[in-house]
């Protein structure tokens, strides 16, 4: 079995090979050919902690496994990132361990190219203007990822503390788009797409915000409870995400569904649009959200490209076991 280590892995998966893995796989989601196990999430009593797994296997591209980890809120005064995790594959046909690869690099990367692919199928080809919310840890991956998807013209953000926008600024700078931070305001009336990617518990857009024919990439609410958008917002749009169970029970769409403002069969799953299944945007004036949830086959699958590319590059350190 092969160990790709945490260090190794940002030299050795590119944002091509991410959207790639990430569009494989919501594509054998949709069409049943991969599936995703119950998460388990728990409290341990220690340290502060949440740990948990989330774990499934796709059939199409033959990756089984789970990642684990959680988060540690003591580790920042260590040096350390508050959120770890670890990537483990099984072989399909044996059951044995494939490989173990870092995870934590491997998360802001896969959750990245799944807003890069939505804004891919789903935006208007002539956006122009991209809204970041959000200036975390996530942020300026999902900001890299996704101004690759259009010919965008400049950038506009919003942080709760703007102060921290400095970060993005810079990564905006990197790729030649001019920044500017605004109100929420200023930001839903310039923004062609907009990514959203905090933990807040209440909602920050309001649907008054947004111009139609808008994309939204919604990427921070993974947990019950959390919400950065208003409900009305994406009873009023149409809503794609990567697995319609989560969409409703942890993702941005509990909310809407909860009011009984959106009916779970009106969601669509983003890999029907990537094979063709379902149609995408249907109008230029259409608003579209895809509520990105996270789901683990997602770290399977680009877990897996790190491992074929580390193999490559005489990064994969063999065991035997
Ligand atoms: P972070 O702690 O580095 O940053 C948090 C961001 O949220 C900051 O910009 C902060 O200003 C903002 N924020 C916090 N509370 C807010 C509030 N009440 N109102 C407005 N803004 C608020 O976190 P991160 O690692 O960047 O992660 C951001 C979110 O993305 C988290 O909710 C995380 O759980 C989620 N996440 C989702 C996925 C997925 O697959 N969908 C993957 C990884 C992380």
């Amino acid at each position: 079995m092969y160990i790709v280590a945490e260090q190794d892995i940002p030299a050795l998966i590119d944002r091509p090979s991410a959207f790639k893995a990430i569009e494989a796989v919501f594509a054998a989601m949709a069409s049943g050919q991969a599936r995703n196990f119950p998460v388990i999430r728990e409290d341990i009593g220690y340290a502060n902690a949440l740990y948990g797994f989330k774990s499934g296997f796709d059939k199409a591209g033959l990756a089984l496994g789970l990642k684990s980890g959680g988060y540690w809120p003591g580790n920042e005064a260590q040096g350390l990132t508050n959120h770890q995790s670890t990537v483990f594959l099984f072989d399909p046909d044996t059951g044995r361990l494939q490989a173990v690869v870092g995870g934590n690099y491997l998360t802001a990367i896969r959750t990245a190219a799944a807003a890069a692919v939505s804004v891919a199928h789903l935006a208007r080809p002539d956006s122009k203007v991209l809204g970041m919310v959000g200036a975390g840890h996530q942020a300026a991956f999902q900001l890299r990822a996704v101004a690759e998807q259009r010919d965008f013209e400049r950038v506009v953000a919003w942080n709760r503390n703007p102060e921290r926008l400095a970060r993005l600024a810079s990564v905006a700078q990197d790729m030649g788009l001019p920044f500017e931070a605004v109100s929420l305001e200023e930001l839903g009336a310039a923004a062609d797409v907009i990514v959203t990617i905090t933990s807040s518990f209440a909602p920050i857009l309001q649907a008054g915000h947004i111009k139609p024919g808008t994309h939204l990439a919604c990427m921070g609410t993974d947990t019950k409870g959390k919400q950065e958008v208003a409900a009305d917002l994406v009873a009023g749009a149409k809503a794609f995400t990567d697995e319609i169970a989560q969409a409703i029970s942890i993702g941005e769409c509990q909310h809407a569904v909860a009011a009984g403002a959106l009916e779970p069969a009106n969601i669509t799953a983003l890999g029907d649009v990537i094979n063709g299944q379902k149609s995408g945007r249907d109008s230029a004036e259409q608003i579209t959200l895809f509520d990105g949830t996270g789901v683990g086959l997602q770290d399977l699958s680009v877990a897996s490209a790190i491992v074929e590319l580390a193999r490559k590059a005489g990064k994969a350190t063999e065991v035997a076991i």
